[in-house]
């Protein structure tokens, strides 16, 4: 398992909130989970177990690079859930008030959002590309999170590793999506470069998170080649290779 932040200020960060989460890394196995009619991959349920989760009990989701967020309970457990109210699509944000169930995502260059409120015991997990960014998949998990009775004040969001901006190079067409973030857009040598983590921050404060409640892990995918996969340097590679993010209140 990957050190996020790195250990100590992590553990500090949750201590006595009763939330655990992580992300898996290379050497765990491929985590890449796409069809609900196959069982859930072994390396996946390995990484559960090791890290103290029972796989049947963790909730997955199939992705879709939208915004959508379904709210789940045990009922889900062990499943990949593809609709949010009946309808079909995909998910790329999970959200519970149940403890002991895990919320997990894979990502390969995108932004897993980790949120919990240690108030109400309400968690959530977003997976954010450029498109889900561009879509505030994060202010939706939010959204949910309140629906839910957590409240944005106390709210705490984690980012995880990601292509950052040092590596997220984008053409004339994807800067023209992000005209409305022009203060996160970065030129440098005649590239033009974004940076997402500094949208969602931005995201995350609109939709009532206290600026000092977020935390973000500094790596790039890109940059980590010894322990992350990255889409935008390996290819389709990287996507077997996804990793595994989870979050789940433990008590
Ligand atoms: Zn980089």
């Amino acid at each position: 398992m990957l050190k996020l932040m790195n250990h100590a200020s992590l553990d500090e960060w949750l201590a006595g909130t009763g939330v655990t989460l992580g992300l898996s890394e290379r050497v765990d196995g491929p985590m890449r989970w796409v069809d609900s009619t196959v069982p859930m991959p072994a390396a996946r349920a390995r990484f559960l177990e090791r890290v103290g989760l029972r796989p049947e009990r963790a909730v997955s989701a199939r992705l879709a690079h939208g915004n959508r967020a379904a709210i789940v309970t045990a009922a889900e457990g062990g499943r990949l859930i593809e609709e949010v109210d009946g309808i079909g699509g995909g998910v790329d944000a999970l959200v519970t008030s149940v403890p002991g169930v895990a919320l997990t995502i894979t990502v390969a260059d995108c932004l897993p959002v980790f949120l919990f409120d240690p108030v109400s015991g309400i968690i959530g997990l977003a997976h954010a590309g450029w498109r889900g960014v561009l879509a505030d998949v994060a202010g939706q998990t939010i959204q949910a999170m309140c629906d839910l009775e957590a409240h944005t004040e106390g709210i705490r969001a984690l980012i995880g590793p990601h292509l950052r901006s040092c590596h997220f190079q984008v053409q004339p067409e994807v800067e023209a999506e992000f005209a409305a973030y022009g203060n996160h857009i970065i030129r440098r040598d005649g590239s033009v470069f974004i940076d997402l983590s500094g949208i969602v921050r931005q995201q995350l404060t609109e939709a009532g998170i206290q600026p000092e409640n977020i935390q973000e892990d500094p790596r790039c995918t890109f940059c980590d080649s010894s322990s992350l996969p990255s889409y935008r340097r390996d290819g389709s590679t990287a996507l077997d290779q996804a990793m595994l993010a989870y979050i789940v209140r433990v008590h």
